[in-house]
């Protein structure tokens, strides 16, 4: 394809969205296939000639669509919502046509620097502390977007974990790194999401996920106490993973509890707020962030309800070197002018190169504007207490967990409701 053609291809490609995009509503929302569907209609190998566009476009409708699940309708229910807006898939759009590798600040300064602002725009609108920010004089902290929460929860995990492997080396300098983090201990509550337990099953470190009480909350005490049986056992506590937003119901761990905690007893607090965290646009939402000076990283996704593509996870860190020391290499074809000086992101996660993320977010956030934004939070919540009010008025229904934002958590009275025979009750 030539740049004329791909002119003409994409102005096509782009009446194509529209018209997905506009009509979605209309589509069946989840595909009517079986596994395998696709074997029967694709060929066993690539093509050793090139196919011609007119064929692989006509194919999107006949091959892909009858297999999607149309996230974007608005008949879509299951899941936290993965809301995107036209700006955003302009800024993917240019991204894939810069299509840089900003690992370090030289292959490609603006990646760096917009992502450097932009996170710190995205910090001082949710009402994040200063310690998270790029540019404050009192900070050696700062944010930077990972592809998943699951991504952030793991690097946070693996930065704490290497922290207390060299503050036990201090007193156990010959005892070997893997026996000492065979002793490592973490925890989470009991509603905490998959990522966090597949984050100690690639650590290596044991996740204790612990009781919460009846609003699904972790409480400081429950912590304390745990964290007490297990140094009796011998145990080295480490981590602990507070959610904000559960997955499940959308509860709010007690961070004003936890974090005392996690202080007094030298504990990395990771914060995953992977949903609710966009609602902190809105100031009368902050009262979850209660405690958020203790946290040493915040992670969310504006790829849930800030209307930004997947992926574009933010994460914060409060020291910026605990994840140099755990993630920096520095061979010698990486390093360049101003290595030191200017923030080279490949040392702030797992992988090397990276994606231009920033742009994305960076044009949703200039075409809304923060009022927008915590308009379109505030309708979302205010819709769910419509539904909600609606379940409550119904008595074949309850509500078995308080309602927290745009989540509204129901079920048919099964036990002794009008439809119990339909379940075998009586
Ligand atoms: N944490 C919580 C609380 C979630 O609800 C989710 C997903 O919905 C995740 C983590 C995982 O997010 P990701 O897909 O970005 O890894």
């Amino acid at each position: 394809m030539e740049p004329e053609e791909y002119r003409q291809r994409g102005k096509e490609m782009v009446d194509y969205i529209c018209q997905y995009l506009s009509n979605v509503r209309e589509r069946r929302v989840t595909p009517d296939v079986q596994p395998g569907y696709m074997r029967a209609q694709l060929p066993d190998s690539a093509p050793m000639d090139p196919d011609s566009w007119d064929n692989i476009f006509g194919d999107i409708e006949k091959i892909i669509m009858p297999g999607v699940v149309h996230w974007q309708s608005p008949h879509m229910h299951a899941y936290f919502p993965a809301l995107t807006s036209w700006p955003s898939l302009l800024g993917d759009m240019l991204a894939d046509a810069i299509n840089c590798l900003g690992f370090t600040w030289a292959s490609s300064p603006a990646c760096t620097e917009l992502e450097m602002n932009v996170m710190d725009w995205l910090a001082k609108m949710l009402g994040l502390p200063d310690k998270f920010l790029h540019h404050h004089p009192n900070s050696v902290g700062g944010g930077v977007l990972q592809s998943t929460v699951s991504e952030s929860t793991l690097v946070a995990l693996l930065a704490a974990r290497k922290n207390k492997i060299l503050e036990m080396k201090v007193s156990e300098p010959d005892t070997d790194e893997s026996s000492l983090n065979s002793r490592l201990v973490a925890y989470a509550s009991n509603q905490a999401h998959s990522s966090v337990e597949k984050a100690g099953l690639i650590s290596l470190v044991k996740i204790k996920f612990l009781p919460v009480d009846e609003n699904f909350s972790l409480r400081g005490e429950t912590l304390k106490k745990a964290i007490a049986e297990d140094r009796k056992k011998g145990l080295v506590p480490v981590f602990v993973c507070a959610t904000l937003g559960t997955t499940g119901v959308c509860a709010f761990d007690n961070l004003s509890e936890l974090g005392p905690v996690c202080d007094a007893e030298g504990l990395w607090l990771h914060i995953d707020a992977a949903y609710a965290g966009t609602a902190f646009v809105c100031p009368e939402f902050r009262l979850f962030l209660d405690g958020i000076e203790y946290a040493d990283s915040f992670t969310f996704n504006p790829s849930k309800w800030m209307m930004v593509h997947f992926d574009c996870t933010g994460f914060w860190v409060k020291d910026k070197y605990k994840l140099h020391q755990t993630f920096s290499v520095n061979p010698v074809y990486l390093r360049h002018a101003n290595s030191g000086a200017a923030i080279d992101f490949m040392h702030w996660q797992i992988p090397l190169s990276r994606r231009f993320r920033s742009l994305k977010l960076w044009f949703v956030l200039r075409s809304f504007g923060v009022k927008k934004l915590q308009a379109h939070v505030r309708q979302g919540t205010e819709t769910a207490k419509f539904f909600e009010s609606l379940v409550k008025s119904d008595p074949l229904f309850e509500i078995p967990a308080k309602r927290h934002l745009g989540l509204v958590v129901f079920r048919l009275k099964v036990k002794n409701g009008p439809f119990a025979h339909l379940f075998g009750r009586k």
